[in-house]
């Protein structure tokens, strides 16, 4: 027998509708790609949502479709979000850090023939030439007086482009499971591949993240992601933000600690998250100013994931800051929350450092997230935290397969992704990553935890950056070589560096050499770039 209860889908729609109704004078601060800070709030958004959609309308946008954008986090980004999934088009996030044949390869594989640009990305589309000759409109998302002289075919202008249009739009009825954004991945391996996320997918997601064990947004809030929009849909935030009615402040294109820090300040931001790289350059500028008290200002989260969060990184900003750090782990086949971290009730009489050992770990899996490790042969290991294998996610928020790969398999007979992540699971359902697959070092048959090496590196006080690579080795097979990018001013030695790490690992993990360099290659999501350091390091060999 089924039950009586109503079936109203679960559409993006209905979070803009709620927005709309219930949160129209709630704020969205955006540092304007042009300069300036520029206030709006839901209800204008939502109305310019309409108008944008009416306009694409009679630019031929059709259901099923894709629009790209290359944008930073901004209001137009927002309203890109909403007005495409709900007119039953999907919105394809570009990463603009992405190499040219990536871009050009994601702009013809989601066969997109309209383009939403930044200013600051115009330059990047311009080299791309008749790579997107298939492109038929590109909007430059800015107003008339900011329009720049441009070599690029067929373009217009954001702001005149919505200016004549209605602000009423029949939103169609769809389909909960319809296609609404779209978001490859980085292509470490191959072409990047695209996640297709559906209206339902993000609902869920959204519903789960706003949950207070999880990142806990609620009206109450002012949340700051600086994670991009073409990251993984920023964490999920904007749609968030719009379903609790928090106050939303957003970067721009200022990725710099000062206009971190100011935005923090200035909005009385309340939950920050981005990547590691991110909260290194907050707390860089920081570390110049002198007499402000940053432990007044009102912080409660910053989110870190994307890399592991070292325990530097985790004790550096609490203190700073006053304030507690969750540590999140997720990937764009899980929408991305797959785990965060938060500590149990047991937990709250526990020393500092023995807090911090829970801290580091990647976090407990909300509702709607099943995890499994599994051996080479797909058996399942124990979760008793010491054993390790590959972690295994299933849930209504991970990819079951990717955009028009139909022959690409990419779960086991039990529906699990395999995250090409290697980590434990304890007692207490906490998730720790050990490495990547492709990152762990294996010595000798043992593996070594490269994420382990560079976090205690990294509490080295002339430490910026570290890296840890494995580097083929007669007898062993691999040995760990440890990369370090000091702190401006700073030049440690490779005995400074041994003699820190003495003691705090196993004597077997100490790396072979350690090596100094002037910049720390990123990736485009701006995590530590291991193939780089491979390449660059390919015909290196360890001292006698
Ligand atoms: P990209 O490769 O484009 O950055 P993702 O954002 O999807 O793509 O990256 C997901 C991967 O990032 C995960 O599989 C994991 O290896 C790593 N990762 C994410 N969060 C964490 C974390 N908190 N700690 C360690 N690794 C993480």
């Amino acid at each position: 027998m089924l039950g009586l209860m109503q079936d109203r889908p679960l559409l993006i729609t209905s979070i803009m509708e709620y927005a709309a109704l219930y949160h129209s004078d709630c704020k969205v601060v955006t540092k304007a790609v042009e300069g300036g800070i520029h206030r709006t709030t839901y209800g204008e958004i939502t109305q310019r949502s309409a108008k944008l959609a009416n306009a694409l309308a009679k630019l031929g946008l059709t259901s099923g479709n894709c629009v790209s954008s290359m944008a930073w986090n901004t209001y137009r980004h927002l309203e890109l979000y909403l007005a495409v999934p709900c007119m039953g088009s999907i919105l394809n996030t570009v990463n603009p850090r992405l190499f040219p044949e990536q871009i050009s390869y994601i702009l013809a594989h989601s066969e997109s023939k309209i383009i939403f640009v930044d200013l600051t990305f115009v330059p990047q589309l311009e080299k791309l030439g008749d790579k997107i000759a298939k492109v038929e409109t590109i909007v430059i998302m800015t107003d008339r007086a900011n329009m720049p002289d441009t070599s690029l075919d067929n373009v217009l202008c954001y702001e005149e482009l919505i200016d004549a249009e209605d602000d009423h739009y029949d939103w169609p009825d769809l389909d909960e499971n319809m296609a609404a954004i779209l978001c490859y991945t980085s292509g470490t391996t191959g072409d990047p591949k695209g996640v297709l996320y559906s209206h339902r997918s993000t609902l869920l997601q959204t519903y789960s993240s706003c949950t207070k064990d999880s990142l806990g947004v609620s009206k109450a809030d002012v949340i700051f992601p600086i994670v991009p929009m073409f990251h993984v849909n920023a964490w999920g935030t904007p749609f968030a933000a719009a379903m609790t009615g928090s106050k939303l402040v957003l970067p721009g294109g200022d990725m710099t600690g000062e206009n971190f820090y100011n935005m923090i300040k200035q909005e009385g931001c309340t939950i920050s998250l981005g990547v590691p790289t991110i909260w290194l350059a907050l707390l860089q500028y920081v570390s110049t100013l002198e007499d402000d008290d940053f432990t007044s200002l009102p912080i409660e989260n910053f989110v870190v994931g994307g890399s592991a969060a070292a325990p530097s990184l985790i004790e550096n900003l609490e203190t700073t800051f006053d304030c507690s750090v969750v540590h999140a782990w997720g990937m764009t086949e899980t929408s991305p929350l797959g785990s965060v971290n938060r500590l149990l009730a047991k937990h709250a009489d526990l020393s500092d450092a023995e807090k911090m050992e829970i801290k580091v770990k990647q976090g407990r899996p909300p509702f709607g997230i099943e995890m499994k490790i599994v051996d080479d042969e797909g058996n399942q290991l124990p979760r008793d935290g010491i054993a390790f294998g590959r972690l295994m996610v299933r849930g209504s928020w991970v990819a079951k397969a990717y955009f028009k790969q139909p022959d690409l398999h990419i779960l086991d007979d039990e529906g699990y992704f395999d995250t090409g992540d290697v980590s434990t699971l304890d007692p207490d359902g906490y998730m720790t990553i050990v490495d990547r697959s492709k990152d762990v070092i294996k010595s000798g048959g043992e593996w070594i935890s490269s994420i382990d090496l560079e976090n205690v590196a990294l509490g080295q006080a002339q430490v910026a950056e570290a890296a840890v690579i494995g580097i083929a080795h007669p007898k062993w097979q691999e040995r760990p070589l440890l990369i370090i990018l000091p702190k401006p001013g700073e030049s440690p030695t490779k005995d400074d560096i041994l003699g820190y790490l003495d003691g705090k690992i196993a004597k077997w993990w100490t790396p072979d050499d350690v090596v100094f360099i002037d910049e720390m290659p990123h990736t485009a999501t701006g995590k530590t770039q291991k193939r780089d350091l491979r390449e660059i390091f390919k015909n290196y060999t360890f001292p006698e």
